[in-house]
Order: C-alpha cells, then sequence, then structure tokens
C-alpha cells in the first residue's frame, strides 16, 4: 500500500514558485504532506533552508531538482531526487544551465522586443527572487503590463513555440543531466512523462535511451498531466523497470493544476520510488 501524502514535485521563489522554501515547507505541513522534496528548475539553493524548516515541523524531506534537457530537439524535464546537495559537479552542471537561462532571457527579450515589447528583460528579472530566470517570470511581467490577461493566456500568445517571445534554446543533454544525479548518489526520475507528446515511436526510444544512462523512475502521477494517464506510465514503468514517483508540480496557490501535497497515490502495481530509500 501507498503512504499517503507523498509529495515529490514542487517549486519555491528559487526558480518559478510563489512560496520561499521556507513558506512552502510550512504550507507543506498545513496540507499533512509528511514526505516533501523541493524539485526546483536547475537550482538547488533552496534546499538546505527547506530541510532545517522540515525537520523542526517533522516532514521527512528529500533533496530535488528538476533539470531541463534537451532530447530529440525536445525539452524534457528531468527530477533528480535523494542525491547529497554538495556534489561539486551536479552545482556546476546546475550553474551551466543557469548561465543559459540567462541568455536565453536575453534572447527572449530580443524576440519580444521585435514585436513592439520593450523593456522585458529588466521587466521579467523584477520577479526573479533568486538565480533562475525562466518564462513565468517575463509571463508575469507581460500580465503586469497589460499584454494578456492571465499567465494562461501570455502563454499561449507569446511563450510557446511559434510566438514572439519563444525562442529555441540547448539545454543539458539526457546522458549528462542523468550522470549529474547518479554520481551525486541520487534517482533520475522523467517528470510528466505525458506532456511530451511523444507518439509511438519515441517514447520507447526515452525509455531504453533513459535506462541506458541509468534512470531510475517515472513520474506515474502528475499535478502537471492528466490523471487518466497514471495507469498507462504505471504499466510503462513496469515494463520498463522503472519505479513509479508522485507529485503536484505545485508552483503556487492560483497557478498550479494541483495542490501541495494533492496527489495522494500511485496505482497499486507501481514499485514506488521511496522504497529503495531508507529515511522512509
Ligand atoms: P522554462 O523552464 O523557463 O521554459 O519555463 C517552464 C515553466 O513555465 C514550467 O515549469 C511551468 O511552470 C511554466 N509553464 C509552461 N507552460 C505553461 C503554461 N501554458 N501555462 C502556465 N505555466 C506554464
Ligand atoms: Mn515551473
Ligand atoms: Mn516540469
Ligand atoms: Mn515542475
Amino acid at each position: 500500500m501507498n503512504i499517503p501524502n507523498i509529495d515529490l514535485h514542487c517549486h519555491s521563489t528559487i526558480s518559478d514558485g510563489l512560496l520561499s522554501p521556507r513558506s512552502l515547507v510550512s504550507f507543506a505541513a498545513e496540507k499533512n504532506v509528511s514526505v516533501l522534496a523541493l524539485t526546483d528548475h536547475d537550482d538547488i539553493a533552496g534546499l538546505e533552508q527547506a530541510k532545517i524548516h522540515a525537520d523542526k515541523l517533522n516532514i521527512v524531506f528529500i533533496n530535488g531538482v528538476e533539470i531541463s534537457v534537451t532530447w530529440n530537439k525536445r525539452t524534457l524535464h528531468i527530477l533528480g531526487l535523494n542525491f547529497d546537495a554538495s556534489n561539486q559537479e551536479l552545482i556546476s552542471g546546475l550553474r551551466g544551465i543557469r548561465e543559459g537561462r540567462l541568455k536565453r532571457a536575453e534572447r527572449m527579450a530580443d524576440s519580444l522586443g521585435m514585436a513592439g515589447i520593450q523593456g522585458s528583460l529588466e521587466g521579467a528579472k523584477s520577479y526573479v527572487h533568486s538565480n533562475t530566470i525562466g518564462r513565468i517570470h517575463f509571463a508575469r511581467f507581460l500580465v503586469a503590463k497589460g499584454y494578456a490577461k492571465d499567465i494562461k493566456t501570455v502563454f499561449k500568445k507569446f511563450l510557446t513555440k511559434g510566438k514572439p517571445g519563444y525562442v529555441e534554446h540547448e539545454w543539458a543533454s539526457l546522458e549528462e543531466s542523468l550522470g549529474w544525479i547518479k554520481n551525486a548518489g541520487g534517482d533520475a526520475v522523467i517528470a510528466h512523462p505525458g506532456r511530451y507528446d511523444l507518439g509511438k515511436k519515441l517514447l520507447p526510444k526515452l525509455m531504453e535511451d533513459f535506462k541506458s544512462y541509468g534512470g531510475v523512475g517515472i513520474e506515474v502521477s502528475s499535478g502537471s498531466q492528466d490523471p487518466s494517464q497514471s495507469n498507462f506510465f504505471a504499466k510503462l514503468a513496469n515494463d520498463y523497470g522503472f519505479l513509479a514517483s508522485c507529485g503536484s508540480d505545485f508552483h503556487g496557490v492560483g497557478i498550479s493544476h494541483r495542490a501541495l501535497g494533492g496527489i495522494k497515490t500511485l496505482p497499486d502495481e507501481c514499485i514506488p520510488i521511496w522504497s529503495k530509500w531508507t529515511k522512509i
């Protein structure tokens, strides 16, 4: 049986969430989360603060990160879970991705400039609380300036493929990201596998590549994919010998599909990723 209230995917102000790591942990306690991983995009700067606070609130805290990866010309998100956060190779790999984010942001601002929107780099930066700039920060600026009525619309109008403000970007490779996670003693998990629209050929190819580079799990239940997909991914996990993870992908009240701690169960046939973690 699954242990309830395990949430292994959420974001703080260290990346594109709305709550500080400390507030996020307090909020998790309010929601009766008993095991929490903070998984900011390409940044682990929030883990120490979150862990200190989680210890006080009796929440089992798991180190996490959501790494941006380019595989077969697509962007994938790979979760690293339960690693040593002092690992230098991981730290410098993530720093490289964040530097790439800044360069991408400059190109996004140029692209928006050509569409007649000035000052978006400075505007987006004003919403950044740490060192990780992303599309959400541009989205918040664009909504504040009245270019769209809400975040959802702004992504549709500006920040997705083919729209002004969207630029192609080369993230880390799948192989190197899994290398960083493994060398830091962690487990690599494919985040929200239902969101990549891979089709019949690429999905097995991803499973095989992921396995061959040392991937361990897939996120069977995710707040950012349709719950009806869970059974499909549970079977896929079992077919390829992957463990199953679950997480809300919570970013903040009002901007997430699912509440923090709102993903509670994995299909019965799954072997949960935490079955190999001694602290749970
Ligand atoms: P980035 O990694 O900077 O390209 O930004 C990706 C993040 O933008 C995701 O993790 C989500 O938080 C957010 N995002 C992407 N697409 C949408 C959307 N359609 N509506 C709202 N947020 C989105
Ligand atoms: Mn995000
Ligand atoms: Mn993601
Ligand atoms: Mn996420």
